[in-house]
């Protein structure tokens, strides 16, 4: 309370330029996840202040995409130095609303900067082309144009990374957009939205409307015909409702979308990079993150030794206030959020899995669940097909390569997969087979703002980062010329 970076958080919305309170004067409260206690509060946009924004995003939106692209880099370029000038007190902020580790938050910041930067150097690079028809009598000339107003709704577990990852492309592509925060971390988003204003985005290219009642006022906004595009971080239940609401008015959606990934050790795995790169899979985030290992399968030579130095690695964590910066692990988001472990482990727990370390929520204040590991967990298990979000790795044994696929497969889910072996053309056989969008192969981490990130199946569609994530917000022109 009363920590310096809140400063870095107006208060209020921003729409058109402003910063103004909701047109209905509620607030609503954010807490502090390693006590529970209230630190903060923001405006609680409803729908005339969703649709206010909507409105100058529009009428901002024909000079931002008119704006040459070397000067719209130059103000995503901006944003980055400041951004990254900014990156102590703005890593706090993330801590103070979303609970993770100081370390974590640092990083965050840092790839959350790199987005500004990538999409800086990416505004002046959405190239088209012209090629000769088949049969010979005209030519195919193809350009890209923006999208038009975005519509940009993030989730809490990156709350600054989420946001660039998706106005970054969208300014560099020169649309105009409305974003909408969770409502545990509003205040990240709105320190975001000044760091663009003193960026020198112009009024109206980019509002932030954070709301305690998402789902009404998204739903007004895709109802609007100004809004051309959707695009979405979260859960695949809340992305399944918002494709629908999109359907409407056929909006232009991209949706990135839960995972549920498997983690393959193969019997010739180099077992010290394995169980390295299993803590960055399974902790980076504290276990909050969509790319989180959520299952590992090992093979039955290499099982006992890994699962053994995993199990020490994970019970040697320090777990404390996010603050705290001998603190490796934070509290986990808020309250159901540690009721959902809970149960999962339990559930495991009662079906025969045994608890190698971890395994038993503290009692006392704040958000908090130990780094736990269980081994011998049955397949039939809710903790190997839901997924965890919290600081829990689940162990399965395998005999057969196949067999270690067709589970790492079997899910509706589709984000990413990591596999540790020391054969690359194995590796890459392996990886060509996992159904999902990303595979980490001998890699603990795939998030790179230069690379196309995201899923298949249920966990989305569209690429966020890479070139990819430009062209997300671009539609293709076709011009058939003759001369
Ligand atoms: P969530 O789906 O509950 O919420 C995401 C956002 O949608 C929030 O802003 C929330 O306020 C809003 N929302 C909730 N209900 C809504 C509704 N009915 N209509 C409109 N908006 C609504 O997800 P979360 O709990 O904030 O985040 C965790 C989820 O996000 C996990 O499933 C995780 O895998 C996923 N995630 C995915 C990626 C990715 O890149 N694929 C990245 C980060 C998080």
């Amino acid at each position: 309370m009363g920590d310096e970076a809140l400063a870095l958080a107006p208060g209020g919305l921003l729409i058109d330029g402003r910063w103004r309170s909701a047109e209905a004067g509620g607030t609503f409260d954010v807490h502090d996840p390693s006590t529970a206690e209230v630190v903060g509060q923001a405006a609680d946009g409803g729908i005339p202040d969703a649709l206010a924004a909507v409105e100058a995003a529009d009428r901002a939106g024909p000079g931002w995409a008119a704006t040459a692209p070397r000067k719209r880099a130059e103000t995503l370029r901006r944003a980055f130095t400041l951004m990254t000038e900014r990156a102590d007190l703005l890593a706090r902020l993330i801590v103070i609303e979303n609970g993770k580790a100081l370390r974590d938050a640092h990083a965050e910041v840092a790839y959350a900067a790199e987005f500004f930067r990538w999409y800086a150097e990416e505004a002046v690079r959405a190239e088209g082309s012209l090629t000769t028809a088949p049969g010979g009598g005209n030519r195919i000339m193809v350009l890209h144009q923006p999208v038009g107003v975005c519509v940009l709704v993030t989730p809490w577990n990156f709350p600054a990374a989420m946001a660039t990852r998706k106005i970054g492309p969208a300014l560099a592509a020169g649309c105009s957009v409305v974003l909408k925060p969770a409502s545990d971390t509003p205040l990240t988003a709105l320190a975001i939205g000044a760091i663009l204003a003193d960026a020198g985005v112009p009024a109206g290219v980019v509002n932030v409307v954070p709301s305690r009642r998402s789902g009404p006022v998204v739903s007004a906004m895709l109802h609007d015909r100004r809004v051309r595009k959707l695009s979405f971080t979260g859960s695949t239940e809340v992305g399944r409702v918002l494709l629908r609401e999109a359907a409407d008015q056929v909006v232009n959606t991209s949706m990135e979308l839960g995972g549920n990934a498997p983690f393959l050790v193969l019997d010739d795995a180099d077992l010290d990079a394995a169980v390295a790169g299993a803590m960055v899979a399974k902790m980076r985030n504290g276990g909050e993150a969509c790319t989180a290992a959520n299952r590992f399968y090992l093979h039955r030579s290499v099982a006992d030794e890994f699962s053994r130095r995993l199990a020490e690695a994970m019970g040697r964590l320090v777990v404390g206030p996010g603050l705290d910066p001998a603190t490796e692990v934070g509290p986990l988001v808020n309250e159901p959020a540690v009721a959902k472990v809970d149960e999962l482990v339990a559930g495991a727990v009662d079906q025969g899995a045994r608890v190698l370390t971890g395994g038993l929520r503290p009692r006392g204040r704040g958000w908090y669940y130990p780094p736990t590991v269980l081994a011998d967990v049955p397949p039939s298990a809710a903790i190997l097909a839901e997924e965890i979000f919290g600081p829990v790795a689940p162990l399965v044994v395998f005999d057969d390569v196949d067999e270690a696929v067709a589970l790492a497969n079997d899910t509706e889910y589709g984000l990413v997969s990591y596999v540790y072996t020391r054969d690359l053309a194995r590796g890459l056989r392996v990886s060509e087979a996992l159904e999902s969008g990303m595979v980490g192969l001998n890699r603990g981490v795939v998030s790179d703002p230069a690379a196309p990130f995201g899923g298949v199946k249920q966990s989305g569609l569209g690429r966020e980062g890479g070139h990819d994530g430009l062209l997300d917000y671009l539609e293709s022109k076709y011009i058939a010329v003759q001369w």
